[in-house]
């Protein structure tokens, strides 16, 4: 399965601003968007003004990198969301957030979208019971996520223990419902787009792939 693999957040960089694609490191001073306002690369940044596209495609970046997706497969997303009845920008932002990483984060048994497509490629989680390692599935309402436990004895490793011990680190969207108890969460509804907490413009992801 492709994906990036080079350091995060040079794409905040590029950006221009945070992503917070690292989970606590963001909230420091060690953040490299704070260190360093150029983008990456050894090039003076020109002042100009950008351009209608160059907006588009910037904000298109943007969510890609933000729920780390790879061109060709955010292309596809936006053709389903196209095909969806309602507002394409807001199919397109339900699509990606319904995606199992991205649930696994807003359940907060993650510290970063990353950390999340992390655990579940290497199997840490279930999805209405059944063992699911794959971060793009797309998850439904009334669909049950589950920290899968352990050894022959369904003991909870350690690892586990300390990431589920507590409060959430981060509110829990009101479309997913988190037993703490049984380390799982639920989909409640299906995210609504001014539900959804974000500063992605879609419009202009929609201006971008309508041209
Ligand atoms: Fe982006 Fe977080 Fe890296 Fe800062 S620390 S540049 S917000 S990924």
């Amino acid at each position: 399965m492709a994906r990036y693999t080079d350091a995060v957040c040079r794409q905040c960089r590029r950006i221009g601003e945070k992503l917070f694609l690292k989970g606590e490191r963001c909230y420091t001073p060690r953040c490299a968007v704070e260190r360093r306002r150029k983008p990456p690369g050894n090039s003076i940044p020109r002042r100009r003004r950008s351009s209608d596209w160059a907006l588009q495609l910037r904000e298109k970046q943007k969510a890609r990198f933000t729920y780390g997706v790879l061109e060709k497969q955010f292309r596809k997303y936006f053709v389903m969301a196209r095909d969806i009845p309602g507002v394409t920008g807001d199919n397109l932002l339900q699509l990606l957030e319904t995606r199992l990483d991205n649930v696994v984060f807003r359940l907060s048994f993650a510290e970063s979208r990353q950390h999340a497509r992390q655990l579940v490629n290497h199997s840490h989680f279930t999805v209405n019971g059944r063992r699911m390692d794959i971060p793009s599935y797309l998850v439904k309402p009334g669909d049950v996520v589950a920290w899968k436990r352990g050894g022959n004895n369904g003991s909870v490793p350690q690892f586990i223990q300390d990431i589920t011990e507590g409060p959430p680190k981060r509110t829990v969207p009101i479309w997913l419902r988190l037993d703490s108890g049984r380390r799982a969460g639920e989909m409640v509804a299906l995210p609504d787009a001014t539900e959804i907490d974000t500063n992605i413009d879609v419009r202009l992801i929609v201006e971008f792939y309508s041209k």
